[in-house]
């Protein structure tokens, strides 16, 4: 049953109403279905009600005849207030149901930064944070996304099952393993779980044991209760069976536009060896032309505006195809970062006829040892040749990614760097068009699990901030650059907690409600005895990961790669 009114704060119901109620597109209402979803984004709705994995999952569970799943976000903060201090327990926002009476609740976990609000969302929700404390009443909790995928460690407390790999098919298998034992009378929550770790793709963590020897390493991780050795991760074959595409679209999202986003292609193949994308995700697939016009087109009656979603480029025939056809239905086309090697004619025409103004390009690192180490295969002359045809095209801005903290980086590497960036610039002034600016993200190498670059340490923040000053000093004098990285505090905790292990959950644990610093994280660290740099050090390659249950390449592939790649920095 859902919340009444006089249960819920009038003020956050009004919130909540007025939200939904700008939202067009898909509705589906509860009419009482078996099996209760409560489908959670650790955010505010701003940034969570474009999650396109909150879309997906929201649809494909609706379509089942035997299930509701509701929407729920973390309050914003003068909502988080009420929730706090009277009784009101976190509800989904499509039936006002409370989060402790449903029956699965299914976390999308985009990046580390989220894990406290996980939390916050639990203790809000009034469920029992920690999967020890809960029994047969309480939800099953479970969780999936990025971040989850290749090492859902820290969590591992709190979670219930992860999800390893992409959710469309294997969240129908969850629910129905649910469904049946809840028809089988509820047996143990034990038995529950013992039922979903046997489904590919499914990691419970409770029934995994790390045991750690001298200095925190874990020497081996022990599986109790019969669940696999290995977790394989689940990933499907076909795009075009699942719509991932935006259910719904609002003008008061972070994007302030009615935006739909419509995932085109999935996985790389260019495998930059820092890139969870490449290695994280099994395999690159692409959505048909036909599918994806089919999509647009249901959709053409609420909104124009179309973005679309892949992780490196748009191959030249496939954009040539794909984007003539949205136009000729009418659909304005928006793009992300773009290949510098690949960029051609038809996605920059479309990014013009859109009126974005800028195009994202990432050359990570300086043209030689450092970028042929993390297999970036593009040349300078490739950036210079994509800077051109975007200022040609009347685009004004362009944004360039950097990475800095890479093995072996010297002064002379920053320098490098800072030539390329003016080289950019110089060809913006002096191409024959309308330059604006050039906008330079420079951020930590984040070495992410079950990439060739897992073993390597992550170089420490006051040397990363050192460089980057060096880099701001040399083009100081430069006009028309603007280079900004992501505060210091995000950086440490993606770098803790991306290759933490589960001992970091005692750490969430006494962290989660205090404002996020780096003291107080490190003061957090050492109240329960763990050291941070501890966290941020290279790994022996054949030491026993945290992550080590969960299914990677071939195994060995990405110790040679790693090889091959540390090879590439003695070359000069
Ligand atoms: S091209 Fe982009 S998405 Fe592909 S592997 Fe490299 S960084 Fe990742």
């Amino acid at each position: 049953m859902g919340l009444s009114g006089k249960q819920i704060n009038i003020e956050i119901e009004q919130d909540v109403q007025k939200l939904l109620s700008a939202e067009e597109g898909e509705v589906y209402t509860d009419s009482g279905e078996e099996i209760q979803v409560a489908l959670a984004f650790p955010d505010v709705y701003g940034f969570g009600q474009p999650s396109l994995a909150i879309h997906t999952l929201y649809r494909e569970l609706n379509l089942r005849l035997d299930t509701f799943a509701g929407r729920v976000f973390l309050p914003d903060s003068s909502q988080g207030a009420d929730f706090g201090k009277s009784d009101v327990p976190l509800f989904t926002w499509e039936n006002r149901k409370p989060v402790k009476d449903v029956d699965i609740l299914g976390f999308s976990v985009p990046y580390e930064t989220y894990y406290v609000n996980v939390l916050r969302m639990l203790e809000l929700a009034q469920v029992n944070l920690r999967g020890r404390d809960r029994d047969r009443s309480d939800p099953l909790v479970i969780a999936g996304g990025p971040c989850i995928t290749y090492n859902p460690e820290p969590l591992a407390e709190f979670i219930d099952a992860c999800v390893i790999g992409e959710a469309e098919e294997v969240i129908q298998e969850i629910v129905q393993v649910y469904k049946d034992w809840r028809t089988e009378g509820k047996n143990s929550r034990e038995d529950l779980l013992y039922r979903l770790s046997k489904l590919q793709g499914v990691y419970v963590p409770s029934f995994y044991e790390p045991i750690y020897g001298k200095d925190n390493v874990i020497e081996k991780i022990v599986s109790h209760f019969r669940a696999p050795t290995k977790v394989t991760r689940r990933w499907i074959q076909d795009l075009d069976a699942f719509p991932c595409v935006s259910a719904s679209v609002t003008p008061l999202s972070i994007y302030d536009s009615k935006r739909i986003h419509l995932e085109i292609a999935r996985g790389c193949a260019y495998k930059c060896r820092f890139c969870y994308l490449s290695y994280g995700i099994k395999k690159a697939r692409q959505r048909s032309i036909e599918n994806t016009i089919k999509l647009v087109k249901e959709r053409l009656h609420f909104t124009r505006e179309i973005k679309l979603i892949y992780p490196a480029d748009i191959e030249i025939d496939y954009a040539r195809e794909l984007i003539s056809q949205l136009h000729a239905i009418g659909a304005s086309v928006l793009v992300g970062s773009v290949r510098a090697d690949t960029l051609n004619e038809y996605v920059v025409e479309a990014v013009s006829r859109s009126g974005k103004s800028s195009l994202s390009i990432a050359p990570e690192a300086p043209e030689g040892r450092l970028r042929n180490f993390v297999n970036k295969t593009i040349k300078d002359d490739d950036f210079l040749r994509a800077t051109r045809m975007t200022i040609r095209a009347g685009i004004p801005n362009i944004s360039l990614f950097c990475i800095i903290g890479l093995p072996t980086e010297t002064k002379s590497d920053i320098e490098d760097l800072a030539l390329l960036i003016k080289k950019i610039r110089k060809q913006m002034d002096s191409c024959g068009g309308r330059a604006g600016i050039l906008e330079v993200g420079v951020n930590p190498l984040f070495p992410k699990p079950l990439t060739p670059l897992q073993w390597v340490g992550m170089e420490s923040l006051e040397n990363f901030q050192s460089k980057l000053d060096y880099l701001k000093k040399i083009l100081e004098h430069e006009s028309n650059i603007s280079i900004h990285t992501i505060p210091s505090s995000e950086a440490f905790i993606q770098g803790l907690l991306s290759r933490g292990d589960r001992k970091l959950g005692d750490v969430l644990y006494k962290i989660y409600k205090a404002e996020q610093t780096i003291s107080n994280w490190k003061n957090a660290l050492y109240e329960v005895g763990l050291q941070p740099e501890s966290y941020f050090r290279e790994r022996e390659v054949d030491e026993v990961l945290p992550w080590a249950t969960l299914d990677t390449e071939e195994s060995g592939h990405l110790s040679r790669l790693f090889a091959q790649g540390q090879q590439r920095l003695q070359r000069v």
